[in-house]
């Protein structure tokens, strides 16, 4: 039923997955390959209604929906609408729908047009935030800075969003990492998210590794600096009641807790790992 590679965020796992559309309408940024081998679009009606016909078997499973592939939140609105009323006709036990949502496509849609949206029932995003920091941002090509990231989550808060932003652990390599930790923390606190997710960063292309060389002179951490990054990051949180969650299989550790509640039992952690050397090998980390 599905096109694939098919993604979905750790939390979506007993959600019922409808594809609504494939791949990443930017799928520019230099580390991911997630959607590299699909060109993006839009799935039409027809395809979304067999797909829904198809789930309707499995709704006793779930009562969540993840609309995927990449950043369905980039669609028309009205298009996106009619997707969410055919969802809810369809599923009308539903607890909850949620999607991908890139920060550009926050930006593009106005206060009433994302309202719509949430009244609608798509009321949880994800959005992979990735940094704080702008060099590293520019040299991923991600296509937004610090500032429009924060100005876009803020949007989605103000309309009642549930908020789960996304950060990768070792984008800044040798030279960058300790202003990824500060400049990420310092965009997190000022957008105070409801979730908030750490991935690690994994390589599995030299020839990505020399492109992200080349746009902003990144080489690779050992486990324990990218470790003593998450240390620095933690340290500069200042969260009201943040979910925090490190339990990616890209992760060198597993952490859990509320923010900033949990901020000092999860620093010994670190501090634990690093001084006992004792974090997940990387044969063992996967995408
Ligand atoms: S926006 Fe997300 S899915 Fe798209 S290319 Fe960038 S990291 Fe990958």
């Amino acid at each position: 039923m599905y096109n694939y590679p098919l993604f979905r965020p750790p939390s979506e796992a007993k959600s019922l997955i409808l594809q609504v559309t494939e791949g990443c309408s930017h799928n520019r940024c230099r580390f991911c390959t997630m959607y590299k081998t699909k060109d993006f679009k839009v799935n039409g009606m027809d395809e979304i209604n067999k797909q829904l016909h198809q789930l309707k078997t499995f709704s006793k499973a779930g009562d969540r929906v993840f609309l995927a592939d990449g950043n369905v939140l980039c669609l028309k609105t009205n298009k996106l609408l009619e997707i969410i009323n055919r969802v809810r006709a369809e599923l009308p036990n539903l607890k909850r729908i949620s999607s991908y949502a890139g920060p550009k496509d926050l930006l593009r849609k106005s206060i009433e047009e994302l309202q719509a949206i949430y009244n609608a029932g798509l009321t949880m995003l994800y959005v992979g935030i990735e940094s704080g920091d702008d060099t590293i941002l520019s040299g991923v090509d991600k296509g937004v800075t610090k500032e429009e990231i924060i100005e876009g989550c803020l949007k989605a808060k103000k309309v009642g969003f549930s908020l789960s932003v996304m950060l990768i652990s070792g984008l800044g390599g040798q030279k960058l990492y300790k202003q990824h930790a500060k400049h990420s923390a310092e965009a997190i606190n000022r957008i105070q998210p409801d979730f908030l997710s750490l991935l690690t960063l994994l390589i599995e292309d030299n020839g990505v590794e020399e492109e992200l060389n080349k746009a902003y002179g990144y080489t690779s951490l050992l486990p324990r600096d990218v470790l003593e990054e998450t240390l620095l990051f933690l340290k500069e949180l200042n969260l009201n009641s943040t979910v925090f969650r490190m339990n990616h299989a890209s992760n060198y550790l597993t952490l859990k807790g509320v923010l900033n509640k949990d901020r000092e039992a999860l620093i010994k952690t670190v501090e634990k790992a690093i001084n006992e050397d004792n974090y997940r090998e990387d044969y063992l980390r996967s995408l």
